[in-house]
């Protein structure tokens, strides 16, 4: 059974005790499994006061990130690398001390526009060091999602092949691809067949809409998506991410280009979602069975 789980920012910007407690507590009432929440700045979240709060409401949680420019692992620069790897055992070691399954999202790169293409040593620096990271993660039972995305936010891993290929050059079983509809959307030829092709590299799935708003809302075909899912075998976590500037603050508006309102009620976005995604994962198991019950007698 997949997990399903709600970004952090569908409820509150920051991590400050009222904002953690909100949102975990929002996340539980709705009936996620777990709640996904930036790891952008490890130091600034209260490990002890979040344990308390996932306690309390019954629910997991799952750490994602991105890079920057000063810690880009894929710059090809040592000193820049070496503060990423800092800041990715950081986050690790949050999400240790927190029981998650999984740190996910641009943690190859950095997550920004970039206005030239990598290079070969700057994509064998970045493999190299999630490859370290990734024996650090192992001990905590830790898999890593490396986030496909948009050419408007890293030069590396734009589709699910290049991220299949990066995770054949780590070779180890705990560092995954991580897709996103919304990325998927914009780079992919074909979103299902992506899915198909990534197979047991999956380890990590954002759903979401084409414009990241209310799912269904948009223009992408969700159910051929979750049959694509379902048909791979995928069993590991979905979560819901989606941005609204009534939310999103900088830095982070900035960088995703989020300058209209898609929602005004998160607590009804989120609901919305999750009822969605359970009756997609539902018609696509379905659709499954189909074949075996029009066998000829
Ligand atoms: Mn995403």
């Amino acid at each position: 059974m997949n997990k399903l789980g709600v970004h952090a920012l569908v409820w509150e910007a920051g991590w400050s005790h009222d904002e953690c407690s909100r949102a975990i507590a929002r996340t539980a009432e709705v009936g996620y499994d777990f709640i996904e929440a930036p790891a952008l700045d490890p130091g600034s979240i209260d490990v002890d006061f979040t344990r308390r709060q996932l306690e309390k409401n019954g629910i997991g949680i799952n750490f994602s990130l991105g890079l920057d420019a000063d810690t880009d692992i894929s710059s090809g620069d040592r000193e820049k690398a070496g503060r990423g790897t800092k800041r990715l055992e950081d986050a690790i070691a949050l999400a240790r001390d927190l029981g998650a399954t999984h740190v996910c999202g641009i943690l190859h790169s950095a997550f920004q526009k970039n206005a030239v293409p990598t290079t070969a040593a700057g994509v064998a620096m970045s493999v190299d060091i999630i490859g370290h990271v990734a024996e650090i993660a192992a001990r905590s039972g830790i898999t890593l999602g490396l986030e496909v995305v948009n050419r408007y936010e890293s030069n590396v891993l734009n589709t699910a092949s290049q991220a299949v290929e990066f995770c054949r050059r780590v070779n180890a079983p705990n560092v995954k691809a991580h897709l996103d509809v919304y990325h998927m959307n914009i780079e992919e030829s074909d979103i299902a067949s992506a899915i198909r092709d990534t197979g047991d590299y999956l380890g990590y799935f954002h759903t979401g809409d084409s414009h990241r708003g209310y799912m269904g809302s948009g223009s992408i075909d969700l159910a051929q998506v979750f049959r694509a899912l379902v048909a791979s075998g995928y069993e590991g976590p979905i979560a819901f991410e989606s941005f609204s500037s009534r939310v999103v603050g900088q830095p982070l508006e900035g960088i995703l280009g989020i300058w209209r309102n898609l929602w005004e009620d998160g607590q009804d976005l989120a609901a919305h979602a999750l009822m969605y995604t359970r009756a997609q994962l539902k018609s696509a198991q379905e659709t499954l069975k189909q074949a075996e019950r029009s066998r000829l007698p």
